[in-house]
């Protein structure tokens, strides 16, 4: 699965985008890193995913029916992405520190 350059915006944030060029190679890692740790998912339920990473197993609800088809894999992406952001939040520690003021 790839990530479009507009996801980034989603996972880095507004003011990491006005750095994205130092970045770039960072995020380029941290996706790379996560979609090796959480592979994949499984269906639980109809109603319930599975990440199929031994060390997160993390349940997720989606939505089912008309409109819903790929629910599942949104889900999933969405949960890498959350996974993208904290690893990022641990390498540059630093930036969220000037985002808060201090
Ligand atoms: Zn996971």
């Amino acid at each position: 699965m790839s990530i479009e350059l507009t996801d980034f915006t989603t996972v880095v944030g507004d003011t990491a985008v006005a750095e994205f060029s130092a970045t770039a190679e960072a995020v380029t890692e941290a996706v790379r890193q996560i979609e090796l740790e959480h592979p994949g998912f499984s269906h639980s339920y109809s109603t319930l995913i599975r990440c199929n990473a031994w060390a997160c197993s993390q349940y997720m609800d989606i939505e089912v029916g008309r409109g819903h088809n790929n629910a599942g894999a949104e889900a999933y992406a969405a949960h890498r992405a959350e996974r993208v952001d904290a690893r990022l939040a641990e390498w540059f520690p630093q930036q969220r520190d000037e985002e808060l003021g201090n």
